[in-house]
């Protein structure tokens, strides 16, 4: 779906920079138009993709099909043998990937860099657990049966991801589907595709067979639609916004094909009185404010004890006035732009409703061009204060730079607070007891709890929601067995 910023689509681009996507082992098929891929920074073009549809999609799945079953009969040696080889390319051009990263997203170079390692995290780690996928022998009830369970890929699998994180969300799907022997077609979002298209040209580059890995570009509701409505395709990975989940709900009943859905969140970071601040205020900036604030595990709704809520407004304060905005490419830049026109606005209109019902802006809260030259999709890191449930704020996630924080005096109203939304995904809790630091992971319903602690996704760990958040998990070994099928098979003995 269109951002709302408008399609910047062209039929004569400068052919030099036109990436063209990968099917069936051969450049993606460009006949028609191509989509503008822009500097969110500056709106310098960086790129052209072709802006394929149904034909495209239709294409990608007749590659990936051929390829399956070659696929799925190689060892699961030989697949974990490519992954770690494409994450190793990854790693050794890092400094290039990152570079197109920074340019097409925004994200500051030293933050890009960290997620090409993260990428290249999930490769190799499913590498590994690929080679350990099992299957069981039960004794039947009958004494002449005996039941073998079988875990086998489900074929085809479709992702379609978002711009945020443009290499990350790539090989958090794809590195489970492929180790277990699936073949995949993928999408990358329109803001932010040449990163996806860099690491499918490597994945060719070190080896892996035409069709594995096909990915396209184009118009999103066409490509799913297509995707959805061939029964080829039996498995479709999502991370998006929620409404876009909906609508892939919908579709996927025409042949009941299984979803992934990794959705918004709104994650509430709870400070008990009992918290060591230091390290609480610490974790909130870090999680907070890196990718500007557009990260679908940011803390945004801070719930801080009355009795320490002066300390911590402190110190998050001078925090904050530390961080410097800029464009991603140059030096000691901790903010950079956000994604587009659409972005910029939501922001805008959640500062002036907080402003408007009484909310006080204690710093940033500044939007525009940080310097001359640059775009003014920029907002400075924006501490507010007496923010109220009402507020749009504290209802829906802003996407942005902003920490909206409130205050409680119970325990168990700090956990009402955090549980009242129908979000899902995160939550972080900040205290040094042992026993709360339990009841409020119990308590807490969501898919993923940071205890004392911000950094809740990593290769061996589950990610994923509960509620408007989503469903499955990625990640780990359950980001495996998404794309595994279990087949009970009962011999006559
Ligand atoms: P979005 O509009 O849902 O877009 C995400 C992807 O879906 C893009 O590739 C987009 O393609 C595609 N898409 C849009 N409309 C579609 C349709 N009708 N059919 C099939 N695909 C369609 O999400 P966004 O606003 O760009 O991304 C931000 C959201 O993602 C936030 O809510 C954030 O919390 C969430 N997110 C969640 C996670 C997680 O793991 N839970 C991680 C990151 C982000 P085009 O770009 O081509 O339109």
């Amino acid at each position: 779906m269109s951002d709302g910023s408008g399609l910047l689509l062209d039929r004569s681009p400068d052919a030099a920079r036109v990436s063209l996507g990968l099917v069936g082992g051969a450049p993606a098929d460009a006949d028609g138009d191509y989509l503008r891929v822009s500097d969110p920074a500056t709106d310098e073009p960086v790129g052209w993709v072709p802006y394929g549809g149904a034909a495209q999609a239709r294409a990608a799945v007749d590659a990936a099909s051929a390829a399956a079953g070659p696929w799925r009969a190689a060892t699961p040696d030989v697949r974990a043998n490519l992954l770690r080889k494409l994450s190793a390319a990854m790693l050794d051009r890092t400094d290039a990937l990152a570079r197109v990263l920074t340019r097409e997203q925004g994200k500051p170079l030293a933050e890009a860099r960290g997620e090409i390692a993260y990428a290249a995290s999930f490769l190799d780690w499913s590498a590994e657990e690929g080679r350990r996928v099992t299957g069981e022998y039960l004794e039947a009830s009958g004494a002449n049966r005996r039941i073998v369970v079988m875990r086998q890929p489900l074929g085809v699998i479709a992702a379609i991801t978002p711009w945020n994180f443009p290499a990350a969300m790539i090989t958090r799907k794809l590195a489970p589907a492929l180790a277990v022997g699936n073949t995949a077609v993928l999408k990358p979002a329109e803001q932010a595709p040449l990163t996806a298209m860099a690491i499918a040209a490597l994945a060719t580059e070190v080896g892996f067979p035409p069709g594995v890995i096909n990915v396209i570009t184009g118009d999103a509701d066409a490509i799913g639609r297509a995707w959805l409505g061939d029964a080829r395709v039996r498995k479709l990975s999502f991370t998006g916004s929620t409404e876009v989940g909906r609508l892939l709900v919908e579709r996927a009943s025409t042949h009941l094909t299984r979803l992934s859905l990794e959705l918004g969140g709104h994650a509430p970071l709870l400070v008990f009185d009992d918290a060591d601040l230091d390290v609480a205020v610490r974790a909130t900036l870090s999680a907070k404010f890196r990718n500007a604030g557009q990260t679908c595990v940011c803390p945004n709704r801070v719930y801080v004890h009355a009795s320490v809520h002066d300390a911590f407004m402190d110190r998050v304060q001078a925090g904050i006035d530390r961080l410097v905005v800029g464009y991603g490419l140059d030096a000691g830049v901790h903010i950079g732009p956000l994604i587009d026109d659409a972005a910029l606005d939501k922001v805008r209109v959640h500062l002036d409703d907080a402003r408007e019902h009484g909310a006080i802006v204690r710093t940033g809260g500044r939007l525009g061009a940080p310097r001359a030259g640059l775009s003014p999709r920029f907002c400075t890191p924006t501490l507010l204060d007496a923010v109220t449930a009402s507020m749009q704020v504290a209802r829906e996630e802003t996407f942005g730079p902003v920490l909206a924080v409130q205050t409680f005096e119970t325990e168990a109203e700090a956990i009402a607070l955090a549980n009242s939304l129908p979000y899902g995904l995160a939550a972080y809790a900040f205290t040094r007891g042992l026993a709360r630091a339990l009841r409020v992971s119990e308590a807490l319903d969501f898919g993923m709890v940071g205890m004392n602690e911000t950094t809740v996704s990593t290769a061996q760990a589950a990610f994923g929601g509960t509620k408007l958040s989503g469903w499955g998990r990625e990640g780990g070994k359950w980001g495996l067995e998404e794309f595994l099928e279990v087949k009970s098979v009962t011999f006559g003995v």
